[in-house]
C-alpha cells in the first residue's frame, strides 16, 4: 500500500485515530484529521499527535473527503455518513484502522468478534499465549490499536496478534484476514446504529470474508446466528458448544471440557475448576480453547490459565462482601443479552441496579428471568421508564436519582446471602463518561459502605 506523499483523511480523533495519524505521518503521508468535536474538546488527543497535520475539527467538510486519496475511519464513525458515501462513489478507498495495519504485520492473526464476550475472550487468549511463552500481543478495541504495532512489527516473525474486532471495524474490511477468526455470538446490539439486525449480523460475518482453506473459522453451536455462518465458509470450521456433545470441535460433556479434532480426542479439564463464573464465560473459555489448540498451545498451559484467570474489570467483577452481601460490578453489561448472561451467572437472590442510555434493546425478554432471580429492581438513568414499563410488573421496582442512592437502597434491603448486581443493560453516556467511569463510581460507593 503506497502511503508516502498521499493525501490521507483520518475521520475521528479518538485513540485509534491518533494512532492511525501517527503511523501515516511516519510513512510520509499528508494527513488531515476531521472530527465533529471541536479543537477544545480534543485538546488531549491533539497533544498526542507526533507531527504536522491539518486539523478540520468541529464538523465535517465534504471537500476534505473528496480531495483525499485515501480515507481512514475510526471505529466510532458511522459508515452511512453522507460525506463517506460520496467519497465511495468517487472511488476513494476507505479503510478501517485494522485494514491500514494489516499489510504491515507479519505473523499470525487471531481475530475475535461477537456481540458480547469479545474483551474477555481476547484477554483470555492473550493470557494463554503469554503463559505458553509465545510472542503475542493483544490489540484492537481492548486497548492498544492494532496500527500501533504495525510501526514496530518484526519483519519475519512468529508473533501472534490477538485482535478484538467490533462490527464497526469489520464494516470496512477489504483484505484483512485472520488465520483464526472467532465469532462468539450474534445477538441484538447497537440497533441504534444499524439499519437492521441483518446489517449488523452481516458486518460480523465479514470477519471470515478473506479466509482461505488454511485458516480456521471458530463458531458457537449454542448461538443460532453464529452457527448459521458455518455455511459457505472457505476456511475450516471449528465448532464449540457448552450444551451439546460434538462429533468434532470443543465441547462440554459430563461437566468437563473435551477437544475432538480430526483423529485427536482430549479431556481438557473439569468445568468446576474454571475461575470465571457463568455459562457465558464458559463459552468464552471454549472459544479460547479452540484458538489455543489450533495454535499448538499445550493443553496443560490452557487448563492452568483457565484455573487462574479472574476476568477483566467491569465484567461481572466481584467488588466486595459487606455484612454477608456480595456486590458485583457488571458495568460492561451494556445490552439486553449481556444483562441476561450476568443475571443468570449468579446463584444468589439478586438486587439489581439497571438503567442508563437505552440502545434500542427489548427489555421484556428479561421478564421471567428477573421475576425468578431478583427480589428488587432499582432503576437509574434515561431508560428508567422504558425498563419500568417492561419489568415493573415482575418484581418490586423503584427509581433512584443516582448511583449512590441506588447502592444505598440496595444495601438497606439486602440480607446476608443476597447479591447486589450492577447490570445496566444500557450504555452509560446519560450519566457517566463511559462504562468504566460508571463501574468505578459503583465500586467507590460500595467500598465506602460501612460494615464488615
Ligand atoms: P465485549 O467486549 O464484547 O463487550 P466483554 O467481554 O467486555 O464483551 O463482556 C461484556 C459483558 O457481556 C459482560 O459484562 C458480561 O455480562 C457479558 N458477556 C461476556 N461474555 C459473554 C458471552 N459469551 N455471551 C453473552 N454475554 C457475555
Amino acid at each position: 500500500m503506497r502511503i508516502k506523499n498521499r493525501k490521507v483523511l483520518v475521520v475521528g480523533l479518538a485513540k485509534s485515530g491518533v494512532a492511525a495519524a501517527n503511523f501515516l505521518l511516519k510513512k510520509g503521508a499528508h494527513v488531515t484529521i476531521t472530527d465533529l468535536k471541536s479543537c477544545q474538546e480534543l485538546q488531549k488527543e491533539i497533544g498526542q499527535l507526533e507531527g504536522k497535520v491539518r486539523l478540520a475539527l468541529g464538523g465535517h467538510t465534504e471537500a476534505d473527503f473528496l480531495n483525499a486519496d485515501l480515507i481512514v475511519i475510526s471505529p466510532g464513525v458511522p459508515t452511512r455518513l453522507s460525506e463517506l458515501k460520496h467519497a465511495v462513489a468517487r472511488g476513494i478507498p476507505i479503510l478501517s484502522e485494522v485494514e491500514l495495519a494489516y499489510p504491515f504485520l507479519d505473523g499470525k492473526i487471531i481475530g475475535i468478534t461477537g456481540s458480547n464476550g469479545k474483551t474477555t475472550t481476547t484477554a483470555l487468549i492473550g493470557e494463554i499465549f503469554k503463559n505458553a511463552g509465545r510472542d503475542a500481543v493483544v490489540a484492537g478495541n481492548i486497548g492498544t490499536p492494532l496500527i500501533q504495532f504495525a510501526e514496530a512489527a518484526p519483519a519475519v516473525s512468529d508473533r501472534v496478534y490477538v485482535v478484538e474486532l467490533s462490527s464497526f471495524q469489520l464494516e470496512n474490511v477489504r483484505k484483512f484476514k485472520c488465520d483464526i477468526a472467532l465469532l462468539l455470538n450474534v445477538t441484538p446490539d447497537h440497533l441504534d446504529r444499524y439499519v437492521s439486525f441483518e446489517d449488523y449480523a452481516l458486518a460480523k460475518e465479514r470477519i471470515f470474508m478473506n479466509q482461505t482453506r488454511r485458516d480456521y473459522a471458530v463458531l458457537n453451536v449454542d448461538n443460532s446466528l453464529s452457527l448459521s455462518m458455518a455455511e459457505g465458509r472457505k476456511s475450516q470450521v471449528v465448532l464449540f458448544s457448552r450444551r451439546q456433545r460434538l462429533s468434532e470441535g470443543i465441547y462440554v460433556d459430563d461437566r468437563s471440557i473435551y477437544i475432538r479434532w480430526k483423529d485427536q480426542h482430549h479431556h481438557l479439564m473439569p468445568v468446576k475448576d474454571i475461575r470465571l463464573q457463568g455459562g457465558h464465560n464458559l463459552e468464552n473459555v471454549l472459544a479460547a480453547t479452540a484458538a489455543g489448540f489450533l495454535s499448538g498451545v499445550e493443553l496443560g498451559v490452557m487448563a492452568e490459565t483457565f484455573r487462574k484467570f479472574a476476568g477483566v474489570e467491569h465484567r461481572l467483577e466481584f467488588t466486595r462482601r459487606v455484612d454477608g452481601v456480595d456486590y458485583y460490578n457488571d458495568s460492561k453489561g451494556t445490552n439486553v443479552d449481556s444483562a441476561t448472561q450476568g443475571i443468570q451467572a449468579l446463584d444468589q437472590r439478586l438486587i439489581l441496579i439497571m438503567g442508563g442510555k437505552d440502545k434500542g434493546g427489548d427489555f421484556t425478554v428479561l421478564r421471567s428471568l428477573v421475576g425468578k432471580k431478583a427480589k428488587l429492581l432499582i432503576l437509574i438513568g434515561a431508560a428508567t421508564e422504558k425498563i419500568f414499563a417492561a419489568l415493573g410488573q415482575e418484581v418490586e421496582t423503584v427509581r433512584a436519582k443516582d448511583m449512590k442512592e441506588a447502592v444505598e437502597l440496595a444495601r438497606s434491603r439486602a440480607v446476608p446471602g443476597d447479591a447486589v448486581l450492577l447490570e445496566p443493560g444500557c450504555a452509560s453516556f446519560d450519566m457517566f463518561q463511559n462504562y468504566e467511569h460508571r463501574g468505578r463510581v459503583f465500586k467507590e460507593i460500595v467500598h465506602a459502605l460501612p460494615g464488615e
